[in-house]
């Protein structure tokens, strides 16, 4: 056997002949330490895995439990979420444009600052329009509201919404909102994927303006 190299020990850090290669220390009272320190340093690693273990079966919990939750909800749940992503986005997609029905671009004086998503075709009679971005368009509160800045009468708030499409957009696309359109039948599922769609497409319109 070839001889062993002399080394510090562990404990004392001074240097000493090993009799073994597996020895790491220069006497018996510091091979009794260092057996001592490194089952310490054992528990500790065995400490940590313990919890690591343990937050991964809470995680594990919260997502079981977030998945029943997700179950049980209704689908109006869903179909609010998703009309709150539709309306973000059409909110983002118009931000540089003025309300679609009075033209006001500077409403935070008049209206508190917020916009609104509003649509042409109202969601009560057309629900088949309710996520279709045509029918959708920023909207100053007041006007969303049916009292437009420069009438209280609601339906010539509406005709200023049209007057404005056209302007925009020209007369076909108001033929095409006013024309007759099939019928949807949403279930729960579509609002989840609408919901997601709608919030990935905001994510995309904003990484876009930042690029
Ligand atoms: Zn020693
Ligand atoms: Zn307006």
């Amino acid at each position: 056997m070839r001889k062993p190299a002399r080394r510090k020990c562990k404990v004392c850090n001074e240097w000493f002949l090993p009799q073994y290669d597996n020895i790491r220390w220069c006497c018996p009272a510091h091979g009794a330490i260092y057996a001592l320190e490194l089952r310490a340093k054992e528990k500790i690693k065995a400490e940590a895995k313990r919890i690591k273990a343990q937050k991964e079966a809470e995680k594990e919990g919260r997502q079981r439990r977030k998945k029943r939750l997700a179950e049980l909800r209704p689908a109006g749940y869903y179909k609010a979420q998703a009309q709150q992503a539709f309306n973000a986005y059409i909110r983002a997609r118009d931000a540089d444009l003025p309300c679609i029905s009075c033209g006001e671009t500077n409403p935070p004086d008049l209206h508190g600052g917020q916009w609104d998503c509003g649509h042409f075709k109202t969601v009560g009679a057309n629900p088949e329009l309710r996520f279709e971005e045509r029918n959708a368009h920023k909207q100053c509160k007041s006007c969303n509201a049916g009292a437009g800045k420069y009438t209280a009468k609601e339906a010539t708030v509406a005709q200023q919404y049209e007057a404005g499409l056209v302007a925009r957009y020209g007369q076909e696309y108001v033929d095409w909102l006013n024309a007759p359109h099939e019928m949807t039948n949403y279930r729960r599922d579509d609002f989840i994927r609408i919901r997601d769609e709608y919030r990935a497409k905001l994510k995309e319109l904003k990484r876009q303006e930042a690029a």
